[in-house]
């Protein structure tokens, strides 16, 4: 049986090695972000049970609210703010956006995502200035 993080602790306690100090730290790190890992589908179906009850029904409408979540990326990564809290909330905001607009139009957006994906993956083409170009 592997050793425990509290037989680690223990362990460092004594030694007070710093490698094994860096490696529970590590450890506890990854454990802490599994922790908060949420299955994305859940994430999904709350969001779209969210829409319901909020009566959102307007293609039209909350295809603005995504070009408006969209602008607020391009307002961040145009002002080379890739690290911002602003950024993260704007990309969360764009995927609420977005799964909501699928489910308004009857499209589940995993259904979308996956789709898309199977048509791309196989894709040949090169990257130019940082952009994907098919092969046509
Ligand atoms: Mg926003």
């Amino acid at each position: 049986m592997p050793e425990g993080i509290y037989e680690q602790l223990q362990r460092w306690k004594e030694t007070k090695d710093l490698a094994l100090a860096s490696d529970i730290c590590e450890e506890m790190v990854n454990s802490i972000s599994e922790w908060y890992r949420r299955d994305a589908n859940v994430v999904i179906a709350e969001v779209m049970e969210w829409g319901r009850d909020k009566h959102l029904n307007d293609p039209k409408a909350q295809l603005n609210k995504v070009i408006e979540e969209v602008g607020e990326i391009a307002h961040e990564i145009t002002r080379n703010k890739y690290g911002s809290p602003e950024l993260v909330d704007a990309i969360g905001d764009s995927l609420v956006t977005i799964i909501i607009l699928s489910d308004i139009l009857g499209r589940h957006p995993i259904k979308c995502l996956d789709s898309a994906y199977q048509e791309i993956k196989n894709r040949s083409g090169k990257t130019e200035n940082g952009t994907f170009v098919k092969e046509s």
